[in-house]
C-alpha cells in the first residue's frame, strides 16, 4: 500500500490512506526510481494540512 506508515515531515502525524500528500523532492532524484513506495519514505512528505 502506497501510503503505509508515511509520516508528515512537519507535524509528525501518520498520514492516512485516503489523504493527499505532497512530496518535496528534486526532479533529478526521480531518475531511475523503480520502487515508488520505498522511495517516498525517504523523501520529505507533507500531509494535506501542512502543504497548504
Ligand atoms: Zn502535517
Amino acid at each position: 500500500m502506497f501510503l503505509e506508515k508515511l509520516k508528515c515531515a512537519k507535524c509528525k502525524r501518520e498520514i492516512g490512506e485516503n489523504e493527499n500528500i505532497t512530496i518535496t523532492t528534486n526532479r533529478k532524484k526521480l531518475k531511475g526510481i523503480t520502487n515508488l513506495n520505498s522511495w517516498a519514505k525517504t523523501q520529505k512528505v507533507l500531509c494535506e494540512n501542512c502543504s497548504k
